[in-house]
C-alpha cells in the first residue's frame, strides 16, 4: 500500500520549484481533484493536480487545523 499525502487547507507546503517571485512557500486554498495554492509571497493562486502536487511537493512547512484529526495515521510514518 502506497501511504497517502493528505493535504488540508491553510497548510503551508514547500514547493521543489520554486515561484518566479522566488519563494517556494505556498498555502492551500482550496481542496479537490485540483489542489489550490497561493504563493506566500506574492499572493498569486495557482491550481494543480493532486498527482502533480505529490511529486512537486518537498516538505510539510506547518499544517493546518484539519491535519490535527488524522494524526494518528501519520504517527507510524516517521
Ligand atoms: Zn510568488
Amino acid at each position: 500500500m502506497q501511504p497517502v499525502m493528505e493535504f488540508f487547507l491553510d497548510d503551508v507546503v514547500q514547493l521543489r520549484k520554486s515561484h518566479p517571485c522566488g519563494s517556494d512557500q505556498w498555502l492551500v486554498v482550496r481542496l479537490g481533484a485540483d489542489i489550490g495554492l497561493k504563493c506566500c509571497k506574492c499572493q498569486r493562486r495557482i491550481l494543480l493536480p493532486r498527482s502533480t502536487l505529490e511529486r512537486r511537493i518537498k516538505k510539510f512547512i506547518s499544517r493546518g487545523p484539519g491535519h490535527t484529526s488524522s494524526m494518528d495515521a501519520a504517527a507510524g510514518n516517521k
